[in-house]
């Protein structure tokens, strides 16, 4: 589904962010990119939407050269939930979910009936929270309502920069749990970045261990861990 050729990142000052990378990720597969701070993770996975583009290399995704797709095209195939999820603050939750819906031309009724029942996905109860604004919700709360405006238009992948990072340890479990019960029903294939490398092991199924602008190990969390 995703697939790297010798794809090189060098920036204008030179920094080569990512060396020569090629892996594959297969359709539904989860891959967690774990690694220090500035190893290459956020850079790999901003090619693959096409929000930074590799010096040399090619990059596929579902069979096609990227470098060949238009990048507003390619992105509504791409869910992207980053950090600190930037929601509306004057739009209800609810309107906030069916943005994306809205904005590809859905019906209103329909974008918001989708929305209600991602809601539900993310394990939001839409008739309690769809009619609150953002800054009535917890810091968890609203990384839930961007997954599940990351999803919204159905998205055959989803790229994930450190979704659970700003929350308290206790939350991120729990989020951590709604997201892998979320991932068995709906089986996206994603690249999930984080620096934790138990989170890297608890959801991957597969994981990739960066060194500096590299790949150092790709496998299972098990033999990563050094276990059968
Ligand atoms: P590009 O040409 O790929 O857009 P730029 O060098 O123009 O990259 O920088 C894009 C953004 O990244 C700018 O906002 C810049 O401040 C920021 N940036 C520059 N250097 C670094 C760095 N070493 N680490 C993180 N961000 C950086
Ligand atoms: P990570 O996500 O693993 O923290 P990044 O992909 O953000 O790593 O950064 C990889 C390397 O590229 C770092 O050395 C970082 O400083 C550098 N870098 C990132 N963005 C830019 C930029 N826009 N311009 C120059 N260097 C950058």
């Amino acid at each position: 589904m995703i697939r790297f050729e010798h794809v090189t990142k060098r920036y204008p000052d030179g920094t080569v962010a990512v060396d020569d990378l090629s892996f594959e990720v297969g359709e539904g597969e989860l891959v967690t990119l774990v690694g220090p701070s500035g190893c290459g993770k956020t850079t790999t996975m901003m090619m693959v939407n096409r929000l930074i583009e590799p010096t040399s290399g090619r990059i596929h995704v579902d069979g096609e050269d990227i470098s060949t797709v238009d990048p507003v095209r390619l992105r509504r195939r791409i869910g992207y939930v980053i950090q600190q999820v930037g929601l509306f603050p004057h739009r209800t939750i609810l309107d906030n979910t069916a943005t994306v819906p809205a904005l590809i031309g859905w019906k209103r009724s329909k974008a918001r009936a989708r929305a209600a029942e991602l809601l539900d996905l993310v394990g939001l109860d839409p008739q309690t929270y769809g009619s609150r604004y953002p800054q009535q919700l917890s810091g968890g709360q609203r990384q839930r309502v961007g997954v599940a405006r990351a999803l919204a238009a159905d998205p055959p992948v989803l790229l994930m920069d450190e979704p659970f990072g700003a929350v308290d340890p206790v939350v991120r479990e729990q989020l951590q749990d709604e997201f892998l019960k979320m991932q068995a029903r709906v089986r996206k294939t994603v690249l999930l970045v984080t620096h934790d490398i138990e989170e890297a092991v608890r959801l991957g199924d597969r994981i990739a261990v960066y060194g500096q602008g590299r790949i150092e190990q790709f496998d299972t969390p098990g033999a990563v861990l050094g276990t059968p």
